[in-house]
């Protein structure tokens, strides 16, 4: 019985050998050297692209150094609330990638 934890080693699927897995996407193979997920780096990306998401400028509702000073406290706030909003899109963005990969 191996003591060491199941996630530090993966079986590789290219020459089917056990080798050690540091969770990394691009963690390769000790024998083969082959990547250990060939799907990794693809995920990632996925991922890292999720996390970019952002919500376009155009989007955001334009304050402008002109305005009166009662017109950009709720302009802010308003700025604030769709921030937050764009935040937690990127977030439920990022839970379906990470729970579909
Ligand atoms: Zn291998």
């Amino acid at each position: 019985m191996n003591a060491a934890p199941l996630s530090a080693s993966k079986k590789c699927p290219h020459c089917g050998q056990w080798s050690a897995h540091q969770q990394q996407p691009d963690d390769r193979c000790e024998h083969c050297h082959e990547l250990l997920d060939p799907q990794g780096p693809a995920k990632q990306a996925e991922m890292e692209q999720a996390w970019k998401w952002e919500l376009p400028p155009a989007m955001l509702i334009p304050i402008h150094p002109t305005d009166p000073w009662w017109l950009r406290g709720p302009k802010y706030l308003v700025r604030g609330g769709q921030l937050l909003f764009a935040a937690t899109v990127s977030f439920v963005i990022w839970l379906v990638t990470a729970l579909a990969g």
